[in-house]
């Protein structure tokens, strides 16, 4: 029997796994309220790599970074190859033991991370100006255009059979699950929740209720040309890339819960304030904006993602089997997109252990109140 599945969601997660589950020969059909890539995943900032000092989030990044270059050069997508340096600045001694603390556990899950004292910092890195306390490079690395990821992505997904309906807002149900959206009600075997900052609305909706809370960040392009690595200063809180126009910039983390109808898609001042001393101190790099937005990231109570079904033991009130969830990456949903979907799209098949069980959505009750946490931090 052919399986029958529904994708609520074409951001990066959703339309890898609608791309896998159709390659695998399901009947697959994705809804969007908007277009492919009109949530986060097109306002992402496409800074990618595998530095996680947790073994399950080493091995999700590894295995993405090898589908992002394995897809590289299809479509508009490329994958630009691009060192990764986090460093905490000179004074700041609480960030520079966690950089060194946490690099030596990238290295012990066997990526490849070296710390860098500020002699080697400055010789392999002279676009990086102001001194560093610690740092440390990722080698794995690169970045691209996350709206090219999930254009593509959404290509191959159609021309493997996945049906798109676009452009209604879709509401999941439960026993049998099932979509209604435009006025039309489906029923499938499955049906994956990958709907972004929408995702806990969309549960609760149906009667199941996630702790997941949607919050702010913010990112910009500067028109003047950078070459340098990629890098994450986390004593200022920003982080930086090259990019067509010049360089793209960002972080302006808002650590408040936000309405995923109802945010204010425009950046700061504060924010964009904040990055021109940082890139100045950091660069000596003079911005000129081009660009400058916000968008949604989601944030759970341990700051791990909510990935698998929903209704096994200890599941939250009213859920039921063959509905999955794939939220709560707090700002780390684009770079593990491939391996995510991929794993999702395996376990909706019915591969056991296809999903790392720290991630399992029914560790909660959906009732847990929780402070969000910065995603792009290191302490
Ligand atoms: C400024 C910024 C910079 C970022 N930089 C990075 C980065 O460098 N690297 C990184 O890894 N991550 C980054 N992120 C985080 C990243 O954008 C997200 O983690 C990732 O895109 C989430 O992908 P997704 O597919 O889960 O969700 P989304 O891309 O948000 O997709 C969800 C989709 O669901 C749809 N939807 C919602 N409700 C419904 C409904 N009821 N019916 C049908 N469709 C619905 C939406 O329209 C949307 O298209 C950044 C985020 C922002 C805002």
């Amino acid at each position: 029997m052919t399986d029958r599945v529904a994708v609520v969601g074409a951001g990066a997660v959703g339309v890898t796994a609608a791309h896998d589950l159709a390659a695998a020969g399901a009947d697959v059909t994705v809804y969007d309220r908007g277009e492919p890539g009109s949530g986060s995943s097109g306002r992402a900032a496409g800074v990618l790599y595998d530095a996680y000092a947790g073994d399950v989030d080493a091995a999700i990044g590894a295995r993405a970074l090898e589908r992002f270059r394995e897809l590289s050069g299809e479509g508009d997508f490329e994958f630009v190859e691009c060192p990764y340096v986090f460093l905490a600045r000179e004074g700041d001694a609480k960030r520079a033991a966690a950089i060194e603390e946490s690099a030596e556990r990238m290295r012990r899950r066997g990526r490849d991370v070296s710390p860098l004292s500020p002699a080697e910092l400055g010789e392999r890195f002279p676009t990086l100006t102001g001194g560093a306390e610690a740092a440390a490079v990722a080698e794995n690395a690169g970045w691209t255009d996350p709206g090219n990821y999930v254009s593509m992505m959404a290509d191959r997904a159609a021309a493997a059979g996945a049906r798109f309906e676009t452009g209604a807002a879709a509401d999941v149900l439960l026993d049998p699950p099932g979509v209604a959206a435009g006025g039309e009600r489906e029923r499938f075997d499955a049906v994956l929740v990958a709907a972004g900052a929408h995702t806990k609305r969309v549960l609760a909706d149906a009667g199941v209720a996630v702790p997941l809370k949607p919050y702010r960040v913010q990112a910009l392009t500067g028109g003047a040309r950078y070459d340098g690595p990629m890098c994450y200063d986390a004593t200022a809180g920003i982080y930086f890339r090259p990019h067509p126009t010049g360089l793209l910039a960002g972080d302006g983390t808002e650590p408040v819960e936000a309405d995923p109808d109802a945010w204010d898609r425009t950046a700061d001042g504060w924010f964009v304030e904040a990055i021109r001393s940082g890139l100045r101190e950091r660069a000596g790099y003079d911005l000129r904006v081009e660009r400058a937005w916000a968008g949604l990231c989601t944030a759970t109570p341990d700051g791990n993602p909510l990935l698998g079904e929903l209704g096994s033991e200890g599941a939250p009130p009213g859920a039921e089997r063959g509905v999955f969830v794939a939220a709560g990456w707090q700002g780390h949903g684009f770079m593990r997109a491939p391996a995510i979907g991929e794993a999702v799209a395996a376990a909706m098949l019915g591969e056991e252990g296809a999903l790392p069980t720290a991630f399992d959505p029914n560790r909660f009750d959906g009732s847990e109140e929780f402070e969000i946490a910065e995603g792009m931090v290191i302490d």
